[in-house]
């Protein structure tokens, strides 16, 4: 565990040293309903406020999380174990992005549309829905949250919002910047594990964005069911990379190796599993081979770092299963090792000879495991790729940009990239499809699932 619950108390731990990093006191069942009252009030005013405004009250805490990037990323580092530097890196990016793109994405997304047929006029207003609980994970817990908070603020509605019991410290210095240019009860943090989470979805509150697992996904939204709410869930995937014959080698090599150990695995977005063509899998096995051997795992605070430990002992417990069933169907497995020391460390794994039947091609892994299996053919790759329920992202590696359009076209995922990550331009939506999304984050018709839609219609 990387925390512990005593005496209503949440004691965050460092997954590299076991050392507690500080507590913040976990809401209980009549907390979690006042926060919930106390949000619905502050509502009153709050949506009535133009977007101007509340986009100038959200900009000043943003500039305040800017400001204490330093600090906020010191504490992501040290309750997830991410090196330093990324943590310092995502909180001042994840910042600086609201105040540069998700603003103006949303001023787009909510000025109202107007219609006109004869002398009838019809304004479309995209007004707010009230109450929004939002509930992330501990993987990018500034970075998913707040790209839930800024749109689901600007909208008009107040939130209650229950950071990762993994990541408690951070979600609470968020909430406090964040909310230093709002008025009082529009934005409030509670803390606790599952169950504050599972009474928050189940309060009368008016929608849920949600990243986490599907299994959570799914009862978040038996929950809304209940109560007639929308839930907007991001529920992680299984992304393949498809390396045609064809592929630039190195490119392909570099980008599976950082793919796959980046954040030690733990992105819902890694590379999960690697789907080479024959002809080149032994060249490209070797690569991937010599450029894990210089990826770096070490102390979070050393600045030579590449990888941290795991989030936890459990989640660690969870890649050594995949793993040893694996092994026991005949992959190899290189790496993989548990070194002798406090905290919840796993060196890079790279797996081959593995595959379909293996756990590690069928379940999400969170850890710092590459996965290479064979193919013959490019035709092959996306019937395997597309053969899970999974569906968020994808890659496509080949030289011939007509063939791999073509597969990219039908790969089943919602966002694929071609001889590169699958990041979008600015303005794009954080999206996947079959199971992995429910609703998406990011671009203007991401903004608009936080309103309900509203016509006036009037003769002039
Ligand atoms: P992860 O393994 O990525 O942490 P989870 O789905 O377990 O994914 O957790 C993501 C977030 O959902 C966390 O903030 C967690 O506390 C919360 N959570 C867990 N169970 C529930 C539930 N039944 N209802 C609402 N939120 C929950």
């Amino acid at each position: 565990m990387s925390f512990r619950i005593e005496d209503q108390s949440l004691i965050s731990l460092n997954p590299a040293n076991d050392t507690e990093v500080g507590r913040v006191p976990v809401a209980d069942a009549s907390g979690v309903l006042a926060a919930v009252k106390t949000a619905r009030t502050a509502g009153l005013e709050w949506s009535l406020l133009s977007f101007e405004q509340r986009a100038e009250a959200l900009s000043y805490g943003l500039r305040q999380i800017v400001a204490r990037a330093d600090e906020l990323g010191r504490l992501i580092s040290a309750e997830m174990g991410k090196p330093l530097a990324q943590g310092v890196g995502e909180a001042a990016y994840s910042a600086q992005h609201g105040l540069d793109d998700l603003i103006a994405e949303a001023r787009k997304a909510l000025v109202p549309e107007m219609l006109s047929e004869g002398k009838l006029r019809t304004t479309v207003h995209y007004v707010a829905r009230g109450v929004v609980a939002v509930i992330t994970p501990w993987n990018f817990p500034v970075n998913l949250s707040l790209n839930a908070l800024i749109p689901a603020l600007l909208a008009g509605n107040t939130v209650v919002y229950k950071p990762s019991e993994y990541t408690a410290l951070t979600g609470d210095l968020l909430a406090r910047l964040l909310a230093t240019g709002l008025p009082d009860g529009v934005l409030t943090v509670i803390h606790g594990a599952g169950d504050v989470g599972k009474a928050l979805v189940e309060a009368e509150i008016d929608m849920v964005a949600f990243v986490g697992s599907q299994l959570t996904g799914q009862r978040i939204l038996e929950a809304q069911a209940r109560q007639f709410n929308p839930a907007v869930l991001e529920m992680g995937g299984k992304d393949a990379m498809l390396v045609l014959a064809d592929a630039e080698l190195e490119a392909a090599a570099r980008y599976a190796v950082s793919g796959s150990l980046r954040n030690s695995g733990q992105v819902c977005v890694s590379v999960e599993r690697i789907y080479v063509e024959e002809p080149i899998a032994d060249k490209f096995e070797n690569r991937v081979r010599e450029l894990m051997q210089d990826f770096k795992m070490g102390d979070p605070n050393d600045e030579a770092t590449q990888m941290g430990p795991l989030v936890s002992v459990v989640q660690r417990q969870k890649v050594l299963d995949q793993l040893a069933d694996a092994r026991a169907k005949g992959a190899t497995i290189e790496g993989g090792e548990v070194p002798q020391r406090a905290g919840s460390w796993l060196t890079p794994a790279l797996a081959t000879g593995v595959s379909d039947e293996m756990a590690l091609m069928q379940d999400e892994t969170f850890g710092p495991v590459i996965a290479i299996q064979r193919v013959k053919s490019a035709a092959e790759a996306l019937e395997k790729a597309n053969a899970l329920p999974y569906g968020l992202g994808g890659t496509v590696w080949s030289q011939d940009t007509n063939k791999a359009n073509a597969i990219a076209a039908r790969l089943e995922a919602g966002m694929i990239g071609i001889n590169r990550g699958l990041g979008g331009a600015s303005g794009s939506p954080f999206v996947g499809n079959k199971k992995s999304t429910l609703g998406f984050f990011g671009s203007v018709a991401g903004v608009r699932q936080f309103t309900q839609i509203r016509t006036i219609s009037q003769e002039v």
